[in-house]
């Protein structure tokens, strides 16, 4: 059995079993890990450990034992497109998918009362329209956080957590409140981050979601928004980092991408304030409206996507009534609990015979699609940001600051230079401590000293 640990540098190959238990499992699957997927090792640091690899497009950095628990395997052809099922059903659909996305569908339970665009009545002009504002780590929250509501920022703590929680008006628009929620990668339940920002979304009731992405790491990002959509609360998209995806030659189609997801999707760059008024126009809008996301078939069309599509129906009808009380979005309940998602299975508080008809529902779609319950929902996900990236989506050539960074690491983290390079500068940094600067301080204050003792005198 060969794993991701034993990849050598500079090769590619395919993850065919994906190892671990609970939050770690969860963890490697969320961040496009999943059996199928093409993974290529980047570099070792120096001591060995830990690994850099790259997965659809992005590089992730994985401790070695961690790395052990990723099976991998080589198929023949390996194909070069960015983020390879090795399938390539998602590819192979391309052609006719976008038709069938762009018609309501037609499937069991999606026609029913909850998928239905409800009349939109607009909310009353005196309610407040609160957003919460989600996204990734590192994808520019804080700084479009800054950007919407200026100085106007209320600083706490979410309760019983250590994390910090920011509120603020939107400029110009005085009934609007915004949430800067942690940056998490998926709403599962295991992080603490996960739990603040999923609960705030579940239990404070936002009238809309900010959902703010990454540009340059777009399947990663949209991983996120695939559940984000699920909950079926008025969202928004803003495409963050724009200036540096065009800037190195890429380009995504704006209103193709918002065909595909059933939301508006705003190109912004926070760091420059583009685009961030039309940002602002679409949230005020979409949230007086109650303009919801038009829902949209995540399954593929090949066996394991239909496998996991029956699945999600069945439980949608399984356990309808109980979400509604507990007051769960339906398809989000569904899809968590296919998972195996523990906190929202109790919230439902499901029958004995129903949890029983659930697992039942889910050994099926184990079986039928070959792979576990939460490698078949990630699977399901990353296959449609897979088609949707494929349609939209024009990859821009490596950037400057990405390739000035690569070579800053060879040195840095060279087999052979990283430990003297590390000496070097931390040798520079006690000599300048002790010798240049702490000398200098030392100077001024025994000067200080004596001013201060021959006043006193
Ligand atoms: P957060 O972790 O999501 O709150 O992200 P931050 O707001 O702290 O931003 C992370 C980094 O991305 C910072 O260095 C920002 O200056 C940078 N950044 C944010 N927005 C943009 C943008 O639109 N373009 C570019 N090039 N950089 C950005
Ligand atoms: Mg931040």
């Amino acid at each position: 059995m060969e794993t991701l640990k034993n990849l050598e540098i500079g090769k590619s190959a395919v993850i065919s079993k994906v190892g671990g238990t609970g939050a770690l499992r969860q963890h490697f699957l969320d961040m496009g890990m999943i059996p199928g997927v093409k993974v290529t090792m980047m570099k070792h640091a120096p001591m060995g450990d830990p690994l850099e690899i790259r997965v659809f497009n992005y590089e992730l950095t994985l401790r070695k034992d961690e790395a052990a628990k990723i099976e991998i395997g080589y198929k023949e052809k390996l194909s070069d497109s960015n983020a390879d099922f090795s399938d390539s059903t998602a590819e192979k659909e391309t052609s006719t998918a976008s038709n069938d996305l762009l018609t309501s569908h037609p499937g069991l339970g999606e026609d029913g009362k909850y998928h239905e665009k409800e009349t939109e009545t607009p909310l009353p002009d005196s309610t407040i329209l609160t957003y919460a504002l989600v996204g990734n780590q590192n994808c520019g929250k804080t700084t479009l956080f800054n950007q919407l509501t200026g100085s106007n920022q209320h600083v706490g703590n979410f309760p019983g957590v250590t994390i910090d929680r920011k509120d603020g008006v939107i400029i110009g628009h005085p009934k609007t409140l915004v949430t800067d929620l942690p940056g998490i990668y998926s709403m599962s339940p295991f992080t603490s981050e996960e739990i603040v920002s999923r609960n705030f979304v579940l239990k404070e009731k936002p009238k809309a979601i900010l959902n703010i992405l990454d540009a340059s790491a777009i399947e990663r990002s949209l991983y996120l928004t695939m559940q984000l959509l699920e909950l079926d609360i008025p969202m928004v998209i803003a495409l963050n980092m724009m200036d540096e995806l065009t800037g190195n030659g890429g380009s995504i189609n704006i209103n193709e991408m918002e065909n595909l997801l059933g939301v508006p999707v705003v190109p912004i760059s926070a760091l420059k304030n583009e685009g961030v008024d039309e940002l602002v126009q679409h949230a005020i809008h979409i949230a007086h409206f109650q303009e919801k996301p038009v829902p949209q078939d995540f399954c593929s069309k090949d066996e394991a996507g239909g496998a996991v599509h029956r699945a999600i129906h069945a439980v949608i009808h399984l356990i309808q009534d109980h979400a509604e009380r507990a007051e769960i979005p339906i398809r989000f309940a569904a899809s968590k609990i296919i998972e195996g998602d523990k906190i929202i299975l109790n919230m439902l508080d499901l029958d004995f015979n129903e949890i029983e008809m659930l697992e039942h529902i889910v050994v099926q779609m184990e079986k039928e699609s070959g792979l576990d319950r939460s490698a078949a929902i990630a699977k399901m996900r990353y296959s449609f940001i897979n088609k949707i990236c494929g349609k939209t989506v024009k990859k821009p050539h490596e950037s400057k600051e990405h390739l000035r960074s690569e070579k800053i690491d060879k040195i840095l983290t060279g087999k052979w230079t990283a430990i003297p390079a590390f000496i070097l500068i931390m040798t520079t940094v006690f000599l300048l401590t002790f010798n240049v600067l702490g000398a200098f301080l030392q100077g001024l204050l025994e000067n200080g000293i004596d001013f201060v003792t021959n006043l006193a005198a």
